[in-house]
């Protein structure tokens, strides 16, 4: 959607009845499925589920056909990477690509975000572009583009990972995802819609007071799913309620909980597994199209080794692991080519293979994307407060402080274009998901502080941290 069938969405949405929303969903859901479940997804998942099955060595063929392709692209038709080196003329594909990726500099943000037009490829046609936004866990907001294959082979990557438990994309489900699908302002339930035409129900994840959350039990003890995803924060939440009700679901009636967007910590897992009876299986994909990683049983995140390559830059090391800032390297890319792109986050890769038999890399952890609660004065905590800056192109940077629950202090660095309609749309944004009482304070700085590990904070909150 472009900028401004967004905001007459947002204008007209909240307005229509809950009968309508829910069409609006339907219609919503429909045009997802359209876009992903082309058929190059079909033939992708296809191909990517027997290559799950392969050694290392033929992995990293595949890999490095792909890179190599990749590059010739770039080279001929990437302004940006007009000057790109060459594929390696080497035997082994580990010591081509490590060479071939040795002479490119790391991507930086910044340099994609001062020009980001010089990434888009001139091979693909401009009807066959389609754009959005990062959704700024930086606390700022990148353009977009990719092509519908590009699309498609992310969406093979959580497919594979999910058609494991037995789910398919076909099966009903439960989501909490960060779109505002219930206005703000509704006082009583339902606190979800559903969009008919894949049986989703989809769950506010604004509207959690301890009040309401009776109401969510209710509703998905009635909901017929196959499996649950979105953000481990939310549904951490409507565990413990489910758990503290004494009602959690029954065992096997959910195949699987799919976890995505945030960091999922242990606490959260243990209660999110026990109140709704099924395992989780974790997925670290970005906005960029640039990574994924999918859990195995294991409880390692393996690199989904077709779609990317991962590089650490080593901080910490011993024998078994390495840890340090990510590199990624987007195979699937082929409308804006990325390459070791630094994207902020932090991982510990494996030195040992995993012991479920995949092969490739496999990561302990990611870490980076967690996040603090915003604490409201009635008294509900909302999570993935980054997304209000995802319109933002006028921020550069943004930080939400929190000491007391009426109020929050907001860090913005300006870009050029701020101004007080700029303003006026963060308020508007923040309003929209907190709700009109809690006080909202903006200073514009310089830069804002990272923490001691380097990683930028989007949210700090004394009040409603991450608690267990
Ligand atoms: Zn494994």
């Amino acid at each position: 959607m472009n900028r401004l069938s967004d905001s007459l969405y947002s204008a007209i949405y909240p307005r229509l009845p809950v009968t309508a929303q829910n069409w609006a969903c339907t219609i919503g859901g429909w045009t997802r499925y359209q876009q992903r479940f082309t058929e190059h997804f079909r033939r992708t998942l296809n191909a990517w589920e027997e290559s799950m099955a392969w050694p290392a060595e033929r992995l990293h063929e595949l890999q490095r056909t792909r890179l190599d392709r990749l590059v010739r692209i770039a080279r001929n038709a990437v302004p940006y990477y007009r000057d790109l080196p060459e594929p390696s003329s080497k035997r082994d594909p580990v010591e081509a690509m490590r060479e071939l990726l040795h002479q490119i500099p790391p991507l930086e943000k910044r340099a994609y975000r001062d020009q980001p037009r010089a990434f888009i490829s001139r091979d693909v046609p401009r009807r066959r572009l389609r754009s959005s936004q990062t959704s700024g866990t930086t606390g700022t907001a990148l353009p977009l583009w990719y092509s519908p294959e590009t699309l498609a082979e992310e969406y093979a990557s959580v497919w594979r990972m999910r058609r494991r438990v037995g789910v398919d994309t076909d099966d009903p489900q439960i989501s909490f995802n960060g779109q505002i699908i219930v206005p703000i302002a509704q006082p009583d339930p339902p606190f979800w819609r559903t969009n008919f035409h894949t049986r989703q129900t989809l769950f506010s994840i604004y509207h959690m007071t301890p009040a309401n959350l009776r109401a969510y039990i209710d509703a998905l003890h009635a909901t017929p799913a196959r499996y649950m995803q979105g953000y481990p924060s939310s549904m951490h939440l409507v565990a413990l309620a489910l758990l503290e009700a004494g009602r959690p679901l029954p065992k096997g009636r959910l195949a699987g909980v799919f976890t995505s967007s945030e960091s999922l910590l242990a606490f959260q897992r243990e209660t999110i597994e026990k109140a709704f009876g099924a395992p989780i299986l974790d997925r670290y994909g970005v906005s960029e199209f640039a990574v994924s990683m999918t859990e195995c049983e294991a409880h390692r995140l393996h690199v989904d080794m077709e779609y990317c390559i991962v590089e650490v830059e080593t901080t910490e090391e011993t024998d078994s692991y390495e840890t340090g800032p990510l590199l990624i390297t987007a195979l699937a890319h082929d409308a804006t080519p990325l390459f070791r792109y630094r994207i902020g986050d932090v991982g510990t890769r494996a030195k040992h293979p995993c012991p479920c038999g995949r092969a490739g890399d496999s990561f302990f952890e990611v870490d980076g994307r967690i996040e603090d609660y915003v604490l409201t004065p009635d008294g509900r905590l909302v999570g993935r407060m980054d997304h209000v800056f995802k319109d933002q192109l006028e921020v550069a940077e943004a930080q939400i402080l929190q000491s007391d629950p009426r109020a929050i202090l907001l860090l913005i660095v300006p870009r050029a274009d701020y101004s007080d309609a700029s303003e006026r749309g963060v308020v508007r944004q923040i309003r929209s998901r907190l709700g009109p009482e809690i006080d909202v304070r903006i200073e514009l700085v310089n830069s804002i502080p990272r923490e001691p590990n380097g990683k930028f904070r989007a949210v700090k909150s004394e009040v409603g941290r991450n608690a267990p």
